[in-house]
């Protein structure tokens, strides 16, 4: 095991200072894996929210100051110091989250990849000069930082939901306040050290933990806040869209998912198994992009069924930081309870459990990787986000049958479609309504492109060049009166 206790903080970052809450309370963080409580954080509230957003607006006044270059300079070192500590926060990130340990570390690596990403866009976020309809003036458009961001971020991806959001403020020249989820607050804090390490000011990143509802609620009221960015469950985030209307914050929201996974006649078998398996059973299933619905067509459906069956039956199950681990636990009992009532609804409706369909013999938190067939329209699996190792299988027969039932949702975050034809695949990509999709691809994310839903899966984009827009504001000035 490498040493992460440097990054394991238990206190708040506020204005550059390690604080407790202001009455001292304190929340117990588990392991999912073993139950164990390995640490405590502060309870913070509004009153600490008040001042970490006061401490961010002071360091906005000298850090907006400084030059894209320079900012650049400070998230290369942040880029290198994730990549330095990899294992270390890697580790604490299984033993808080759960995940695998590969899956850890590749979630540090893409989250430093977002931070390089934006330490290379900001110097090449230009402004225009605009043609000029009026002879003696000139119009000019400049882009500048918004302001203090609150940021708040689900435990499913701690590290890197954050690095999608700190990457951008920092490099556009704002200041942050953080939320993380009360179940993996490390991974958070974490990135206050790596802050300082890295040569940020104080005051320019702060992260506090403890009650949603007030440090939400002060986020969302304060008007020192500009603009919110936040990744979570649909539920929550409209919420704090409604919230958001009082002071006409800008908002980027991340929200859930109902990922269709459509396997055609001519689809590569093999391929849509491998990729069926990275779509749905990483970090076991907790993923907003993780396939929620398999369509499959009638004349490939038994031996796309089969082959997902062994290789779901393949899959290692255990505590994430053991070798070979390629399943971790669910992040809470409330999760298990979850696969086990959809599984109960599913199977009264009709379905057939192919493999897995209970909890795993691990007990504690770990479910079986399961694969359901004849699932149907009716089952509650099909208009909810599953968020669990529960594979669905459904049967289509045409192209247009499956086009409408896939985007039969409110969601429209990620879909997947496996096929050689194409034409197809363009049809798809005119047809689907998502904001994501992988043809003969499961995993698709990557830091160069756009990453964001549709519909009620969210609003505004994470990554390539948009990511940073929301930002920034954009100032039209028109200088008049030329002697040209
Ligand atoms: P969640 O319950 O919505 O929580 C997300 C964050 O919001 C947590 O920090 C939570 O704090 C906080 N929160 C809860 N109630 C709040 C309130 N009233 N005001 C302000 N903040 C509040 O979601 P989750 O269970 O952590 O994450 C899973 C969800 O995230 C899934 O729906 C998944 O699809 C979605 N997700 C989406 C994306 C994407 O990019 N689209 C990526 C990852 C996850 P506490 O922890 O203290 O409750």
């Amino acid at each position: 095991m490498a040493d992460y206790s440097r990054f394991m903080r238990q206190a708040n970052l506020i204005g550059g200072e390690w604080v407790s809450a202001d009455d001292g309370a304190t929340i117990a963080v588990e392991n999912p894996a073993t139950g164990e409580v390995i640490g405590h954080v502060p309870k913070c509230g509004a009153a600490e929210t008040y001042r970490a957003i006061a401490a961010a607006q002071r360091a906005f006044e000298s850090y907006r100051e400084t030059t894209a270059n320079e900012r650049s300079v400070m998230l290369r070192h942040l880029h290198d110091a994730l990549m330095d500590h990899q294992q270390s926060l890697a580790e604490l990130l299984t033993t808080e989250q759960g995940k695998p340990l590969a899956e850890a570390k590749g979630e540090i690596a893409i989250g430093a990849a977002y931070v390089l990403w934006y330490a290379e866009e900001i110097r090449r976020t230009y402004g225009e000069i605009v043609p000029s309809p009026v002879q003696d003036r000139r119009l000019l458009v400049t882009k500048h930082p918004t302001g203090v961001v609150g940021a708040i971020t689900p435990w499913n991806f701690p590290s890197s939901m954050l690095a999608r959001k700190l990457g951008p403020t920092l490099a556009a020249g704002c200041t942050v306040v953080v939320k993380p989820a009360t179940v993996t607050p490390y991974s958070a804090l974490a990135w206050g050290v790596l802050a300082e390490d890295a040569g940020f000011p104080a005051g320019a990143v702060n992260i506090l933990t403890g009650s949603a509802r007030e440090i939400g609620g002060e986020i969302m009221s304060n008007p020192l806040v500009k603009k919110v960015t936040f990744t979570g469950s649909t539920e929550v985030g409209k919420t704090l869209i409604r919230q958001s209307a009082d002071t006409v914050k800008k908002i980027s929201m991340e929200l859930g998912g109902n990922a269709p996974f459509i396997v055609f006649d001519d689809a590569d078998v093999d391929r849509a198994v491998e990729g069926a398996i990275a779509s749905k059973f990483r970090n076991s299933g907790q993923t907003c992009v993780c396939t929620n619905r398999f369509y499959v067509q009638e004349g490939i459906y038994d031996a796309f069924l089969a082959k997902l069956k062994a290789a779901t039956e393949a899959l290692k199950v255990g505590n994430g930081l053991e070798d070979g681990t390629q399943q971790g636990p669910l992040i809470d009992t409330a999760a298990i309870s979850k696969m086990e009532d959809l599984m109960k609804d599913a199977e009264a409706k009709g379905g057939r459990v192919v493999t897995g369909g209970k909890r795993h013999a691990l007990g504690g938190q770990f479910y079986a990787p399961t694969i359901i067939a004849e699932a149907n329209d009716i089952m509650q699996l099909t208009r909810e986000e599953i968020f669990g190792p529960i594979a669905p299988i459904f049967k289509f027969n045409t192209e247009e049958e499956v086009i409408a039932r896939a985007n039969d949702t409110e969601f429209g975050l990620a879909a997947y479609a496996y096929t050689q034809d194409l034409g197809r695949a363009f049809r798809l990509n005119e047809k689907l309504e998502y904001g994501l999709i992988g043809i003969n691809e499961g995993i698709i994310t990557t830091v160069e492109a756009p990453f964001g839903g549709l519909k009620e899966s969210g609003l505004g984009k994470e990554g390539g060049h948009q990511g940073i827009d929301d930002y920034l504001d954009t100032k039209y000035t028109a200088i008049g009166g030329l002697n040209l």
